[in-house]
């Protein structure tokens, strides 16, 4: 999702103001959606996508970027469930969390498709303007 764009929020219907380094978001009960502000760095990129499946499948909101009081000096680091995860990666405890959560079915939000593929057909049209999206 370029920055500034949301899709998600057509589900959710709030603003989005990402908090510094949380370049992702997810939202809604059941169903649920997940989207990512695509980031000029590929592993930035992939641990922001990883980030949002996290909260996915775990269903918690900004309480995971603290889980355990990670983010707190002296405990455990936070690694792919921390705020920001910049300098972060993949902890013994993320992976824990996940591989119970993975095998959770959590119902997706398929809404954003076809307003995704009206965007991409308003663009290639030369209309940037669409309004389509936040
Ligand atoms: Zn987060």
């Amino acid at each position: 999702m370029p920055w500034g764009k949301s899709v998600v929020t057509k589900l959710v219907k709030i603003n989005v103001s990402p908090i510094a380094g949380h370049n992702g978001f997810t939202a809604g009960a059941s169903p649920r959606a997940s989207e990512v502000y695509v980031q000029y760095d590929p592993t930035l990129n992939a641990k922001l996508t990883f980030h949002e499946i996290m909260h996915m499948k775990l269903r918690m909101g900004n309480e995971m970027h603290c889980l355990n009081n990670c983010c707190k000096p002296g405990n455990s680091p936070c690694g792919l469930a921390a705020a920001d995860i910049t300098n972060e990666g993949l902890t013994d405890d993320n992976i824990k969390r996940m591989v119970t959560a993975l095998r959770t079915p959590v119902k997706q939000w398929t809404g954003g498709i076809p307003i995704l593929a009206q965007v991409r057909d308003a663009m290639r049209r030369g209309d940037t303007m669409s309004g389509l999206w936040q």
